[in-house]
């Protein structure tokens, strides 16, 4: 049987999610995805009209075909933890059962089980306000949809994954080093996905018998990364300093996530892996 993969956070064929999606369909692997809800009607209306056929092109010459989109907001978890406001907002009244726990629910209902989870996605309302000027609520926003809906994910998929399986988020150098422009708390936000997924490893690995890994992926001009406002001076940086001087493509971080959800990885687990040209290793630029 080939292998299912549920990823989260794709709404074009800009991002890493997408990327990965394709490279994870090029393996075999069947595709479902979950698309943020406000995204959700232009996403649909794209992939319908064709709009992304070109971007569908798989290494043999076939699509990437998505069995099935499923809207998604990771900053709720059930039903109950959605405001009134947000249930009667016109783009989220439009979806249905878009929690956490329901979007699980429904992948069991429609598919039985999945064998890998990508947690491509991040959200920071004040990602553009420096750290020291950040407030507790945009602070508290970015923690919410970067790391702590890696967790829930985790805590309502892990049920339906089989043994063997593997899940991956994506992560940035902020985290460890410092990005003057990654702020709103998103330099947190990455910190805490990092050690999460530690001890996410220990714990899903010991109860599910499954993998967790996170990429450290260098700069990528996807939607969320333009709204930094920085990401073209990140991607020339990245060119001018890493090791490997060529620009980043997202194919290269689908690639290695492909990797650590293949049986290829069966012993790596809790390790950040950077896909990054070897920015990384830099300590100066030269
Ligand atoms: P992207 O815009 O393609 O992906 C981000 C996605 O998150 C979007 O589809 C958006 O709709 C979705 N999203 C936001 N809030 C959500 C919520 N509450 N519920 C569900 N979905 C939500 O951009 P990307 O840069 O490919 O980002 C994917 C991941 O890669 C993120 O974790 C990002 O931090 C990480 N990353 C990006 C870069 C980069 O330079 N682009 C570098 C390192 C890591």
């Amino acid at each position: 049987r080939g292998k299912r993969a549920f990823i989260a956070g794709i709404a074009d064929d800009n991002g890493y999610g997408w990327a990965i999606a394709k490279s994870l369909a090029a393996a075999g692997a069947e595709i479902l995805v979950g698309t943020w809800v406000p995204a959700l009607n232009i996403f649909e209306t794209s992939l319908r009209r064709g709009k992304f056929d070109e971007s569908r092109v798989l290494p043999d010459g076939s699509l990437m075909e998505i069995a099935k989109v499923y809207p998604l907001d990771a900053v709720y978890d059930t039903p109950e933890d959605v405001p009134e406001d947000v249930k009667a907002n016109k783009r989220y009244a439009g979806s249905s059962k878009w929690t956490v726990k329901e979007v699980a629910e429904s992948v069991k209902e429609d598919f039985g089980s999945i064998d890998i989870l990508v947690h491509s996605l991040a959200n920071g309302p004040e990602v553009s306000k420096p750290l020291l000027e950040t407030s507790r609520y945009g602070y508290l926003a970015a923690i919410s949809a970067s790391s702590y809906s890696y967790v829930s994910l985790l805590q309502h998929f892990a049920p339906i994954m089989n043994p063997g399986g593997a899940t991956i988020s994506l992560t940035y150098i902020a985290s460890e080093r410092i990005i003057p422009g990654y702020g709103g708390g998103m330099s947190s936000a990455k910190a805490a996905l990092e050690s999460d997924t530690q001890v996410l490893a220990f714990e899903a690995g010991r109860k599910h018998g499954i993998r967790v890994n996170t990429i450290s992926a260098g700069p990528l001009g996807s939607r969320a990364a333009k709204a930094i406002g920085f990401i073209d001076k990140m991607i020339n940086y990245s060119i001018e300093n890493a090791p490997v001087q060529k620009e980043l493509s997202a194919e290269e971080v689908g690639n290695a996530a492909a990797f650590l959800a293949s049986p290829l990885a069966s012993a790596i687990t809790g390790a950040v892996l950077y896909v990054d040209n070897g920015l990384n290793a830099m300590g100066v630029g030269v």
